[in-house]
């Protein structure tokens, strides 16, 4: 019964590909040497996307980031960089060339975290323009505000939602300030300031976008044992995989 549901599921989404085809392929790439909180959302964010592929997707971690390599990412629909990004010149440039020819991206968190140390400018092009700024610290819930609420990723979430703990990344310049840039969730000013140790104080805080240039989300969330807590929230995990996979 799980089966068909999960077909039906797939063929309502538009992802079940002609009979003899592959199912949608999604590799999932996080490092196990990052910051710990960063380590523990990405082991269970690879369960929560593995506990769901069943049906739909077909799914697999790698930890390893040489084999982001043009060999590796043939035939996979989505990319998921769930605590890192690559540092490696040739990983990069893998990664490039598969983003510029059509492929899908979700990174969460700590996926998109650069500065001026980290030399890519094509990633921040891809990001939309967004540079890390500041962040808030302890992790701590945000009430977050709904941007595009018929948007594929968050038709399903309500206007407006308690968020599980995080810490938030701000950004300078915003995602927003880019044209190309859908943002579809953003932290409420109402939260300001956020934080103790750290605070972010003001400003327009985007959490989740696209880059309709290409088939990518950023998600913000992603720090700590606590994420996946929220059914609204992993929804939207959820649909944003589905939306990232189908091509459009
Ligand atoms: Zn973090």
């Amino acid at each position: 019964m799980m089966r068909r549901i999960g077909l039906v599921f797939a063929l309502a989404a538009g992802l079940t590909p002609a009979s003899g085809e592959q199912p949608m392929k999604v590799l999932a790439f996080y490092s196990t040497h990052a910051e710990g909180d960063h380590v523990e959302f990405a082991q269970q964010a690879a369960k929560f996307y593995a506990e769901r592929a069943a049906g739909r997707y077909q799914f697999e971690t790698v930890t390893d980031w040489s084999e982001l390599n043009a060999r590796r990412l043939e035939g996979v629909q989505v990319v998921l960089w769930l605590n890192e990004s690559p540092g490696n010149a040739a990983q990069r440039a893998a990664f490039e060339r598969y983003m510029e020819s059509g492929g899908g991206w979700i990174g969460f968190h700590g996926a998109a975290y650069n500065d001026g140390g980290t030399n890519w400018p094509w990633f921040v092009r891809f990001l939309g323009g967004a540079v890390f700024y500041g962040n808030n610290w302890p992790p701590l819930p945000g009430l977050l505000t709904v941007d595009g609420g018929s948007h594929p990723v968050t038709r399903n979430l309500p206007a407006s939602f308690l968020s599980p703990d995080n810490e938030w990344y701000s950004w300078r310049p915003s995602p927003r300030a880019n044209p190309d840039v859908k943002v579809l969730l953003t932290l409420a000013p109402s939260n300001f300031p956020l934080g103790l140790k750290d605070t972010i104080r003001s400003g327009d805080v985007p959490v989740v976008w696209t880059n309709t240039k290409y088939r990518m989300v950023y998600i913000n969330m992603g720090h700590g044992d606590k994420i996946l807590t929220d059914p609204r929230q992993n929804r939207m995990f959820d649909d944003a995989l589905l939306w990232v996979g189908k091509p459009h």
